[in-house]
């Protein structure tokens, strides 16, 4: 390990350092084995699916399975489609994912209202008749 002395401050400095840690000077064209940052991958690793989310498939199943699981069905096709590089595919799975999810969602809200109205409906009657 050589070392050199700094042109503006004249401290000595490691050579496999670029930047004076005594001034901050930066050294032009130093000899330095850590050229990783210049020749950093251009093409980020593609990561998590973004058309996907296993949550609505935990929501849809629990609040009516038929639909929960064709929402999971299309939540596994569109991540193996997003495995196989078909990002068409995954989006369009992942979309229909969701959209079987909210259909479970609405039925869900619809059928609560509707089992509401008919003990409220059946509780007034029986109110009605008794008194
Ligand atoms: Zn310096």
């Amino acid at each position: 390990m050589s070392a050199r002395n700094c042109p503006e401050c004249g401290g000595l400095v490691a050579s496999t350092i670029n930047v004076c840690p005594h001034c901050g000077y930066r050294f032009e064209g130093a000899v330095n084995d850590n050229k990783s940052s210049d020749n950093a991958p251009k093409s980020a690793p593609r990561g998590e699916n973004p058309y996907n989310s296993i949550a609505w498939g935990i929501i849809s199943l629990i609040l009516f399975w038929p639909c929960g699981i064709v929402s999971l069905i299309y939540y596994l096709k569109s991540d193996s489609s997003w495995c196989n590089g078909d990002v068409a595919g995954a989006e369009s799975a992942g979309a229909t994912s969701v959209r079987w999810a909210k259909a479970s969602i609405w039925i869900a809200v619809i059928s609560i209202v509707i089992s509401l109205l008919i003990f409220f409906l059946f509780f007034s009657f029986a109110l009605c008749y008794e008194v």
